[in-house]
Parts: C-alpha cells; structure tokens; sequence
C-alpha cells in the first residue's frame, strides 16, 4: 500500500462527510429506531474525527480511502459506537478465571437472600434510621448489631462502608498522635498501591516498626513501647505468606504484653471468616470470634471478602471504644448506605445458620466445589462445543482455582479446566474477543491457551458463556450473543 502525498491527502480529507451529511443518511437514520440521539450524534462526531485523525496520521492510503469512508463503513463504526455508549458501562460479566474473590470484578456474588434485602430497600422507604418500636430517630446500625455480636462474641460492633475506612475510623478513635507498635512483616498493601500502613499514618497514628520482615518476636514489640505508645496492632497477612525463617508473635501473647503495660490492642483481620474454613477443605483463616476470645480489644474485617456479603467494614470489640468510634465525625464520612447494609443484614442471618451458610452463600459454594464436579461440567460444555467449533483443540486439565481477593494467596484448590486452543489464531486474540463480547468473559491464558475455570461460573450462566465461546472462536459463523 501506498502512503498519501500531500495533495492526495487534502483530496482524501475533503472526501470526509460533514456530520450532518452522515446523520442525513438512511443507515444512520435507521439506527435512530435503536439507540438514543445524543448516543448516535456524539458517535457520529466521534467516527468522523477518528477518520481525520487517521487520514492526518498517514494510516490511510489513497485506494483504502473510499471503502473507509464509505457510508456502509462509516454507518458501522458509528453503529458500534453508539451502542457502547448507549448501553450501561457496567456489566454483569461471566467470571471463568477460577478467582473466587476476583476485586476487579466485584468480589463476592451475593446469596438470594441478599439481594431480596436490596431490592427491598432500594425499593421504597426503610425503616433505617428509625425506630419502629419506640417511634423516633434510631441507628442504622441497630440492623446488624446484634448479629455481629453473636457471631463474632464481641459485646459491640460497629460496621462502616469497607474495611480500609473500619482501619482508619479505628486508628483515629484509639490511636490519634500515638504511636503504634506493628511488626515490619505486617504492613501490607493491598492491591492498586493501597497500603494499610498510609491509612493508618492518615488517620493520625505514628507507626512504631518492630521486628524484620520474617521475623518479630514478643521483646521486639516490648522494647518498643514507649510514653507515647497507645496501642499494639496485629495485621492479619492476608494476601502473601512469609515463608521459611519466620518467627511471629501470637495474638494472645500480644494480648498479655498489652494488658501489662496498659496498651489497647487491634487486629485488621483483612478478610475475616465467619465459620470454620477447615469445613471447605481449606486453610482455617482466623476467625473474628477467635481474636475477640484472646481477649484484643477491636477487631476489624472486610463484608466482601470470605465473608461473602456486601463491600463493608466490620469493627467489634469493646463497647466503650465503639462507642467513641461512633461519635467520631469521620464515622458519618465513611457510613454504610442502605443497599449494602440491607444485604450484609441478609447475608449475617444466613450465617446463624451454619448450614444455611455453606448452601446458599454463592462464594462458600464455590469453594467447596470438588474437581470432579467441576469436571464433569467442562466435560459437558465441551461436547457441546466440539461441534461447533471443529479446529479448536480442546482438552480437560488438572489446575488449580485461587480464593482471591487476598485472602488464602498460597491455598491453591484444586480443579478441572477446560482448555482451548485455536487452531488458527493465537489464544490472545480470542481472549480479547472474549473480553469485549457480550457478555463479556474473562479467562485464564496459559501457554498460549484458554483455560475456563467453570468454579466461579454459576450454571444458569451456562448457556450464554457457550455462546460466547461459540461467537468467539468462530467469528462470522452466526454465533453471535
Ligand atoms: C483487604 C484488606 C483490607 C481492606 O479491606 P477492604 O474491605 O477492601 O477495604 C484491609 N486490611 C487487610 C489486611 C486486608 O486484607
């Protein structure tokens, strides 16, 4: 191909219709019936200055021009366009990575119960600030109190908008220009460059490091607290594992030295579990009713990690520093709003029945999912794909699912995969089809290809993720969602 001269390049700009020319057309006007007008005008504008642009660039030369400016070419772009932005940009998607707590996809799915509660509230009037017995102004928090009381044994609890505002709200509270003293192995970052230990210094404390990064002992933590000292705080490694060499101090040990020397003590347990994750086959992670029996004084946890609820943030503990948190006016800047309070509500109801829990909470389903149960179901999907699909290699595989949203990072659980590969293109660009399919479908690569996890896919999601798979690996074949 040729690249324009000048001269050629003017007559090739000039070719450009004006936007009121393309929205003249009848394919334009035609997509009227579908989208909305300002959808179809901002597209149109936006088709049009791309053209330019790649005209200007250089990437169109003379004998592309006419095909590329086009009233069927143009028509499509601004079809596709319009479409993006008249559709919602936040969409259900189906997740086949096999990352059960997946944060940029929204971590935890919630059970049925859930999101009744939701609608319910999002619906009409709640009672959520008021008292219905007594007839005046009460607490939002009045909704979950008591459950969390319950299940963690704590004698109060505050819950706020995420766990990260549960630690801040915290440090402010007890730990205002004092210092705090926090073993080195325990300053965690938490995806996305947020670091607890940047929180904490925000919210007014001055971080006392002890110890090194494998190893702190109980003198460490000891030698370190000085007139200025307010509290001792263990943070929970949620999302790596120090490995080999290590030396840490248990959290009743903490308990003993803060007692002796008048301190408060913390635990940010990250993801928190509500029941006994050993149940699951998995790693039994700290429970909240497990640092609230060693006697810490507040405990913080997240609502959307293991817990499987709404994005929240749990604080239980003391009464008395609880109800200093309450008063503090960062409390009302990081309050829970009513959807997700109406679903963790929903969601701390089911775990008063343990049982009730396992079955319906969607994450604790997902992981207790066994490898032949998921292969059985890729064994399915991929007769039902063969035919379609007839150059694709596909294989069932042994791999490993991730929980995710860090939280148990080396508990690798085991599972069946379906695993594809194109026999023409690389696993890349099917991935990317994928990707910007509708819905989209998000997957593993390895190797050079797909791996599809069916643990974090629900069955009714079933049939449009074949569908997908069908639209994208035999594109122009008719298999479009
Ligand atoms: C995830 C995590 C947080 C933050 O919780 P969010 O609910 O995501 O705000 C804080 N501390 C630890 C140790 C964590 O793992």
């Amino acid at each position: 191909m040729s690249e324009a001269t000048q001269p050629e390049m003017g007559t090739i700009l000039r070719k450009i219709p004006a936007v009121d020319e393309l929205l003249a057309t009848p394919r334009i006007q035609d997509l009227l019936a579908v989208h909305p007008r300002w959808a179809i005008l901002e597209a149109v504008r936006e088709v049009l200055a791309e053209r330019r642009r790649q005209i200007l660039r250089g990437e169109v030369p003379p004998e592309a021009a006419e095909r590329l400016l086009s009233p069927a070419a143009l028509s499509a772009a601004v079809a596709d366009v319009a479409g993006e932005k008249a559709g919602p940009s936040l969409v259900p998607v189906i997740n086949a990575t096999g990352v059960v707590l997946h944060t940029n996809l929204g971590r935890a799915p919630l059970a049925p119960a859930a999101l009744r509660a939701i609608e319910a509230a999002a619906r009409g009037y709640v009672n959520l600030e008021f008292d219905l017995a007594a007839g005046r102004r009460g607490s939002r928090q009045a909704h979950v109190e008591a459950l969390l009381c319950a299940l963690t044994e704590a004698e109060a609890a505050l819950v706020v908008n995420n766990n990260a505002a549960a630690v801040l709200l915290a440090i402010n509270t007890i730990a205002d220009g004092k210092e705090i003293v926090v073993s080195r192995g325990q300053l965690v970052e938490i995806g996305d460059s947020f670091r607890i230990p940047d929180v904490m210094v925000r919210a007014g404390g001055r971080l006392r490091e002890v110890g090194t990064t494998n190893r702190t002992h109980l003198h460490d933590y000891a030698e370190a607290i000085g007139p200025e000292t307010a509290l001792i705080l263990r943070v929970h490694r949620s999302n790596f594992q120090i490995l080999g060499f290590t030396a840490d101090v248990e959290t009743a040990a903490l308990v003993a030295l803060a007692k002796r020397r008048g301190l408060l003590v913390m635990e940010d347990l990250g993801s928190g579990a509500l029941l006994d994750l050993s149940l699951l086959g998995l790693r039994r992670e700290p429970l909240a009713s497990d640092a609230i029996r060693a006697g810490v004084d507040l405990v913080t946890f997240s609502g959307d990690k293991l817990l499987g609820g709404p994005q929240a943030g749990m604080l239980v503990g003391r009464r008395d520093l609880l109800e200093c948190a309450r008063r503090n006016p960062l409390a009302r800047t990081v309050r829970i709003d009513k959807l997700s309070l109406a679903a963790l509500e929903a969601t701390l109801r089911l775990y008063r029945e343990p049982e009730r829990a396992l079955l319906e909470i969607p994450i604790l389903r997902m992981l207790r999912l066994t490898s032949d149960a998921i292969g059985a179901r890729a064994l399915a999907l991929a007769g039902a794909l063969r035919s379609a699909v007839p150059d694709v290699a596909i294989t069932i595989e042994d791999e490993t699912s991730e929980v995710g949203g860090g939280a148990l990072p080396l508990q690798a659980i085991p599972t069946r995969v379906l695993a594809l590969r194109p026999g023409r293109e690389r696993a890349t660009d099917v991935e990317a089809r994928l990707r910007r399919g509708s819905p989209p479908v998000l997957v593993r690569i390895k190797e050079d290809r797909i791996l599809l996890d069916l643990r974090t896919v629900a069955a009714p999601e079933e049939a449009a993720l074949l569908q997908a798979l069908r639209a994208a690996l035999a594109p122009g074949t008719g298999g479009s969602a």
